[in-house]
């Protein structure tokens, strides 16, 4: 698997334009979308964005032990987990309820120093976030904890539900109840700097919802939030991340040869097949058997039959390249659509899924390569955490390029 660093600073770049002058949020939670954590977050501040955000405490704090020392909000964590360790390297951290407020507080005492802290109010996703009732006691427990030097109250914010659909009446309703939440703790005497509500699609297509600060995530790694918002070509982004390999075997068979487990797919004349080495196991979804897109052979073909864990078959008869292709041969199975080659939305719509799970759950079994130099330290020893280089590197194994 490769991913374009200079893909993702350029995607932030443009975000950053488009949100001025609300600040940028980079989401780099789940390994930065399958991207890689540090390099990600590294190449996206490089382009513009001065946060990050994360879901998980071991995301967070992944980046600082990386030195990566730009603002960090992680918004789930759950009682008894070491959110003190989070406090104290410097994570903004989200709660949801009073009682996650005293919770932060606790852990800032441990800590020694005050939580920075993000309140989420529900406003209509009906997912995290304190609900209208609860709300004030949430904002309460918050300014009861700035009162004993517990809490920074940095920021307040909530998420939408049905931002890929531009226009959506949901979207209206869903600022006007975080409009009523600032409302309520503007009046209890909350005075929270910052107030964010935008994810990638949002910010693409509803200026309303930018506030101070945007959350985009998909559209740092290049893939459209979704059909309504347009494709990532129209939007104006990269996709980060292309999947290769190369043929593991090719052979001839015979009309009706049956191929891979429940013989879903049986060839009709003579062919040539195509062993492609990466299967669920590597993050190809299974539900793309018989549909999922692959570029070989000089040509555009699908899986031919099921996917399994490690391997897939292709067949190449009628494609150009098929009478010369041999074991060794480049598979692309998504890239950034340039030349009209697969991309991560067509493996997604070929298997009923989002962009965003198939780029997520390509497996960390597949070793990473990186081109581009945005966010790269310089080879410096006391900053290079060895990680990457930048260049093309030649892989350490395995069957991915
Ligand atoms: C994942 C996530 C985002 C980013 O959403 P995209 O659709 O990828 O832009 C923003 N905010 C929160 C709370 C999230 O969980």
């Amino acid at each position: 698997m490769v991913v374009d660093l200079d893909a993702i600073a350029a995607n932030t770049a443009l975000l950053v334009e488009r949100a001025a002058p609300a600040a940028v949020m980079a989401v780099v939670k789940a390994d930065a979308y399958g991207h890689g954590l540090v390099p990600a977050a590294r190449a996206a501040l490089a382009g513009g964005a001065t946060w990050l955000g994360v879901a998980q405490l071991g995301e967070a704090l992944a980046l600082r032990a990386a030195g990566v020392d730009a603002r960090v909000l992680c918004w789930l964590w759950v009682p008894g987990e070491d959110v003190a360790a989070a406090v104290a390297a410097g994570v903004d951290l989200s709660a949801s309820s009073a009682q996650a407020v005293e919770v932060l507080a606790d852990a800032a005492r441990a800590a020694g120093r005050p939580v920075r802290l993000h309140l989420e109010a529900e406003t209509g996703m009906g997912r995290g976030g304190a609900a209208p009732q609860d709300w004030p006691e949430a904002v309460r427990a918050a300014l009861a904890a700035r009162e004993q030097g517990l809490a920074e109250l940095v920021g307040t914010w909530s998420h939408l539900a049905r931002a890929d659909e531009p226009g959506h009446p949901s979207l209206l309703l869903q600022r006007e109840a975080f409009e009523q939440a600032l409302a309520v703790a503007a009046e209890l005497g909350a005075a929270f700097a910052l107030r964010h509500l935008a994810n990638s699609a949002a910010l693409l297509t509803d200026p309303g919802t930018r506030y101070d600060l945007v959350r985009p995530g998909i559209a740092v790694y290049g893939l459209s939030p979704g059909e309504g918002v347009g494709s990532s070509e129209q939007l104006g982004l990269r996709p980060a991340m292309a999947l290769r390999t190369r043929l593991a075997l090719v052979k001839d068979v015979d009309a009706g040869q049956g191929v891979s487990y429940g013989h879903t797919y049986t060839t009709e004349r003579p062919t040539r097949l195509g062993l492609v080495p990466l299967g669920y196991a590597d993050g190809v979804p299974r539900a793309a058997s018989g549909t999922g897109p692959v570029a070989v052979a000089g040509g555009m073909t699908a899986v031919a039959g099921r996917v399994c864990m490690d391997q897939f078959v292709v067949d190449l008869g009628g494609l150009p390249g098929a009478a010369r292709a041999a074991a060794g041969d480049v598979v692309e199975l998504f890239g950034s659509g340039a030349l009209g080659g697969p991309t991560a939305e067509d493996w997604a719509r070929a298997s009923g899924t989002i962009g965003y799970e198939v780029v997520a759950r390509v497996s960390a079994r597949l070793p990473r390569r990186y081109t581009g130099t945005a966010g790269v330290p310089r080879s410096d020893p006391a900053t290079d955490d060895g990680q990457h280089t930048g260049h093309e590197t030649s892989e350490q194994g395995g069957p991915g390029l």
